[in-house]
């Protein structure tokens, strides 16, 4: 019930309880976001949580059914402490259903599966991976802290524990041309192998404060106009063959809502996107979009 900062969660997060269990962010670098950097990265306390939960119980008691545990990047914790978490939430809210997390690649890369499957059944459900990109250069290039190999393994280290996998690109985020192409056919490609039950697809908007905010002012890196982003949605939907998979792209800063499921609706989707690149579907206004 205490909260340090501004605080961040999954648009599908809006009727969980948000308990922050560390401040900020473990990586902090990638050059697109600034959601952390005025945080200096530290896991709080463990009897400050238990505290806050407390609070929580005190204040909100049976109506909680979900918590989702920030800032960004929770499952780093270490074990033991991510379980007395666990623990204490289904034990303080009866009607809890679920418990969400981001989870950064390398904090879960350096969980063992044994570790990541005691999580999933000690109610830890549901993990959110900022893939961001399927392309190992452009990986790199944000300063993501892992390479295309270790974000797959990441997202297939925790599907195969059992959590319900939920992925984030980011569309607009290569520039554009070939980079707009091989971002889009890398990301779909990596999917593939991933296999998320979900996949949202958010679009490009320059975040005050990072890096890449101050390119695109300064001229160092051309945003994609709302036709190339349509685009390119169509070139990732296109190249991704398994499923189903829970689609989400309605996101305020997208062109164009899309949600459903892929493929049974990917070619509905893909008119929609014809739609809108031939100008009879119209698309968000510039300044109706927002992160
Ligand atoms: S995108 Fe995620 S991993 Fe990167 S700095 Fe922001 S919160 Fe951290």
């Amino acid at each position: 019930m205490r909260y340090e900062g501004r605080i961040f969660r999954p648009p599908g997060e809006w009727k969980s309880y948000l308990l922050q269990c560390t401040i900020g962010c473990s990586n902090n670098s990638c050059t697109f976001c600034g959601m952390y950097k005025d945080k200096q990265f530290r896991v709080r306390p463990l009897k400050d949580i238990l505290e806050d939960i407390d609070m929580a119980k005190a204040r909100y008691g049976n109506s909680v059914k979900r918590v989702f545990l920030c800032d960004g990047d929770a499952i780093i914790m270490r074990q033991e402490e991510l379980l007395a978490i666990l623990e204490k939430l289904y034990a303080s809210f009866p009607a809890l259903e679920k418990v969400t997390t981001y989870a950064g690649p390398r904090s879960t890369l350096a969980k063992t599966p044994e570790q990541l499957r005691q999580l999933r059944q000690a109610g830890l459900a549901r993990a959110y991976l900022g893939m961001e990109t399927g392309w190992d250069e452009l990986l790199a290039k944000v300063k993501k802290g892992v390479n295309a190999q270790q974000m797959l393994e990441a997202g297939i280290k925790l599907r195969e524990a059992g959590f319900d996998l939920w992925v984030m690109v980011i569309l607009g985020l290569a520039g554009k041309g070939e980079a707009s192409r091989t971002h889009a056919l890398e990301s779909a490609k990596m999917v593939n192998e991933m296999k998320p039950r979900h996949l949202s697809a958010l679009t490009y908007m320059p975040d005050e404060g990072s890096e890449m905010c101050d390119d695109v002012n300064a001229g160092r890196f051309q945003m994609l106009s709302p036709f190339e982003i349509m685009e390119e949605t169509r070139v990732l939907l296109e190249n991704i063959t398994v499923g189903p998979i829970h689609f989400t792209c309605d996101h305020a800063s997208n062109y164009l809502s899309l949600k459903g499921t892929i493929p049974e609706e990917t070619p509905k989707f893909l008119s929609m996107i014809d739609g809108a690149l031939s100008g009879s579907v119209r698309l968000r206004k510039e300044e109706w979009r927002g992160l």
